[in-house]
């Protein structure tokens, strides 16, 4: 039956050899099941017509009557002149504007005739605007209900040979009339009917090829909820196969933590923090390997939980490493745990890319004789070379930075036992994404800060105002405090980065006579970064400019300061992770986001955001619906997630339903061997060949 879908493309009706080869090269679409899984990623909806009044800019696009009532030409020169065209109806009054081919719509357009016009409206100049809109003139044909067509990504090569979306969806029309018969459900009745979703045959079809709003709904409904199901069925099950399958060694004497506890604790630890511990724990005397995620915001305390969970595997005779994105990181990881470590005698050293050949023989042979307890480092842990006598216990520091490969390679470091995991992020991550991307870990929240901690105020300044912002860095240095400068990277042009960083060094040079300045930026060798991060943290420089190499947990009590210049080229969570880098120490700290005056409504929001909250939880969820879930934490280039139809920074809800019945299915029906649940083997069955993740599982 199957073999149907494997169908080669160019067999279908209308389709050929050699467009076939275009989709093939292209799209990657080979066969029927690939055009029909290739969903469009939005409709456009010709069924009604809009009022000028009624236009909104968050449409996608509006279609509307109406007539030209003036046409005029503005500008001079080649490639300068734009032809605008005001356009009416009833109710307002719009613009629609041409930069190409002027000289065909000076001729094609007449005033006051009535047309329909079909485009992406855009607020500009107090205006409504359509830049190059569909244009007809009305006529009985289109003055009809229209349609709704259904767009999919398309390549300029492509387009270039016709191949367009309309077309494509005739080719799908062509194929769902025969395919009818072959699709199966995916999804056990008694969720279709407990949830009204529609059959997988009506959705494929409702969503290639809609007649109306409410069949496209449903259509999105039902497929969002099975693409989330799987996903959630997939995660659940990794983690319960580890559970059952995997052991872990049991780590539960305590007389090391016990030592620490009363004698060195240098606070008392915040409930958040007892709670996680607890739960570490729990994991770690359970027999079953531990893989954990450790939420905590920036400034939560999570270095010393790390510290707490590795002396337990230490007392019991195993060894434990923790693993950094940096270097400059995990410097700082060595030196704080480094001073826990002193005071009981335990032995921690650091590896990573740039130690020498010496200190790594040394290294290597005191992590094999078992004397080394705690090795701290950069990706240079993760080399071959790099074998321990017993690794018990694996922290993974800023997990977002890590692939799932690098945590796989760390996992083969003990032979007996995985080592138990403990993934810890400062960069909060939105629920859905966090279920989505770590749905087979634990999950804990150090949700709490350290006693003490003063709200950092941050505020917005325009560049026009920043010699006001220099007399308060004055004011704040005169009482002693020190000031972080970050200036923006643009990826595309490190020459000019450095100009910007170097012209903005000059500047406050000038602005700051006397006053001793630190530089860091990407391209500097790591032992001259850390010569001048080190002044800086002594004191012995009192501003320190930089990009963003000081984003994630360098550690600057007296740094009371964040100054960000042009806050717009940040994305919100990199705001934050930068803010995060004061409010360390006991004096009030503050953040001041400098921009210019032209600012798009999404940096408006994104700065508006930072003022108003500090909640790394409400920023990440804002973060999400911004810019959408491809672009969290880099994790689309890691293609850690691969959805096609759901959305996580709107499909919540799904996501929850679908997450509740993955786990309800897997506890009652492990093996999935009920009759009800006879589609979902059957799928997984046919998936398991083409996604490499379900083969690991089943
Ligand atoms: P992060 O979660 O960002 O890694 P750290 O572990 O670096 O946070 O802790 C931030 C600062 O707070 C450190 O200086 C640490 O010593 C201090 N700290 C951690 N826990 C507590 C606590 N319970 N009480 C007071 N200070 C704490
Ligand atoms: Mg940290």
């Amino acid at each position: 039956m199957s073999s149907f879908f494997e169908t080669k493309i160019e067999s279908l009706r209308g389709v050929g050899p050699q467009k076939a080869e275009w989709l093939n090269k292209e799209l990657g679409i080979f066969t029927f099941a690939d055009l029909l899984e290739y969903y469009p990623f939005r409709h456009e909806d010709r069924t009604q017509f809009h009022r000028i009044a009624d236009i909104t800019e968050d449409m996608f696009a509006a279609q509307i009557v109406g007539r030209i009532a003036s046409i005029e030409l503005i500008g001079s020169g080649v490639g300068k002149q734009r032809l605008v065209a005001t356009f009416r109806d009833s109710t307002s009054h719009m613009e629609l504007v041409w930069f190409q081919s002027i000289t065909y719509f000076q001729k094609y357009l007449k005033l006051n005739a009535e047309y329909v016009v079909y485009g992406k409206p855009v607020w500009f100049g107090g205006n409504y605007s359509i830049t190059h809109p569909e244009i007809e003139l009305l006529t009985p044909s289109n003055n009809k209900k229209g349609y709704f067509q259904a767009i999919y990504s398309l390549t300029e090569k492509l387009r270039k040979r016709y191949i367009e979306s309309k077309l494509i969806s005739i080719w799908v029309k062509n194929l769902l009339d025969i395919a009818d018969p072959y699709i199966n459900e995916t999804i056990p009745e008694s969720l279709l009917t407990k949830y009204r979703l529609v059959a997988k045959k009506h959705a494929l079809r409702w969503l290639h090829v809609p007649k109306s709003q409410a069949e496209l709904h449903q259509a999105q409904r039902r497929l969002k909820f099975e693409e989330l199901f799987y996903n959630q069925l997939r995660l659940i099950k990794l983690s319960l196969v580890r559970k059952n399958d995997y052991a872990g060694q049991v780590f539960q004497k305590t007389s090391l933590i016990t030592e620490f506890y009363n004698k060195h604790l240098p606070f008392d630890l915040t409930g958040a923090q007892k709670r996680v511990i607890k739960e570490i724990f729990a994991d770690l005397k359970s027999g079953k390997q531990m893989n954990r995620l450790i939420q905590g915001d920036v400034g939560s305390g999570k270095t010393i939980v790390a510290f707490i969970s590795m002396l337990m595997a230490i007392d019991s005779g195993a060894q434990a490493c923790m693993m950094a994105p940096t270097e400059i990181l995990a410097q700082q990881h060595y030196a704080n745990l480094k001073k826990y470590g002193d005071l009981l005698g335990v032995r921690i050293e650091i590896l990573t890319g740039s130690s020498k050949k010496k200190e790594r023989a040394i290294i290597h042979e005191a992590l094999l004789n078992g004397e080394l307890k705690i090795l701290v480092g950069t990706h240079a842990l993760l080399e071959d070379i790099v074998q321990f006598k017993n690794l018990g216990l694996c922290v993974i520091d800023e997990q977002h930075r890590f692939g799932v490969a690098q945590r796989a390679k760390l996992w083969e470091k003990n032979k007996n036992f995985y080592p138990h995991m403990m993934v810890m992020t400062a960069t909060p991550i939105p629920r859905t994404l966090a279920m989505t991307l770590f749905g087979d870990l634990d999950h804990s929240e150090i949700d709490e800060m350290p006693p003490g901690r003063k709200p950092i105020i941050t505020v917005h300044r325009y560049d026009a105002n920043r010699l006001k912002v220099f007399e308060f860095m004055r004011d704040e240095l005169k009482k002693g405090r020190q000031i972080y400068m970050v200036f923006p990277l643009i990826e595309e042009s490190e020459k000019l980065d450095l100009k910007n960083l170097y012209d903005g060094y000059e500047s406050i040079e000038r602005a700051f006579p006397g006053v001793p300045l630190s530089i860091v930026h990407g391209k500097m060798k790591p032992k001259d970064k850390e010569f001048e991060m080190q002044r800086f943290k002594k004191g012995e420089t009192k501003i320190m400019v930089a990009t963003t190499v000081i984003e994630v947990g360098v550690d600057v009590p007296n740094a009371s300061v964040m100054v960000i210049e042009s806050a717009q080229r940040f994305g919100l969570s990199q705001l934050h992770q930068l803010r995060g880098r004061v409010g360390r120490g006991a004096d009030q700290s503050f953040c001041i986001l400098m921009t210019d005056y032209k600012l798009s409504k999404d940096t408006q929001k994104r700065l508006q955001t930072m003022v108003q909250t500090e909640n790394g939880f409400v920023i990440s969820q804002v973060d999400l619906e911004l810019r959408g879930p491809g672009d969290m934490g880099g994790t689309q280039q890691s293609g850690l997630i691969d959805l096609k139809i759901a959305n996580l920074a709107k499909d919540e809800g799904i996501l929850k339903i679908a997450r509740e019945e993955a786990f309800k299915i897997l506890k009652s029906d492990p093996e999935l061997e009920m009759a009800d649940n006879l589609p979902i083997k059957l799928h997984i069955d046919k998936i398991k060949n083409k996604e490499l993740s379900w083969n690991r599982i089943s």
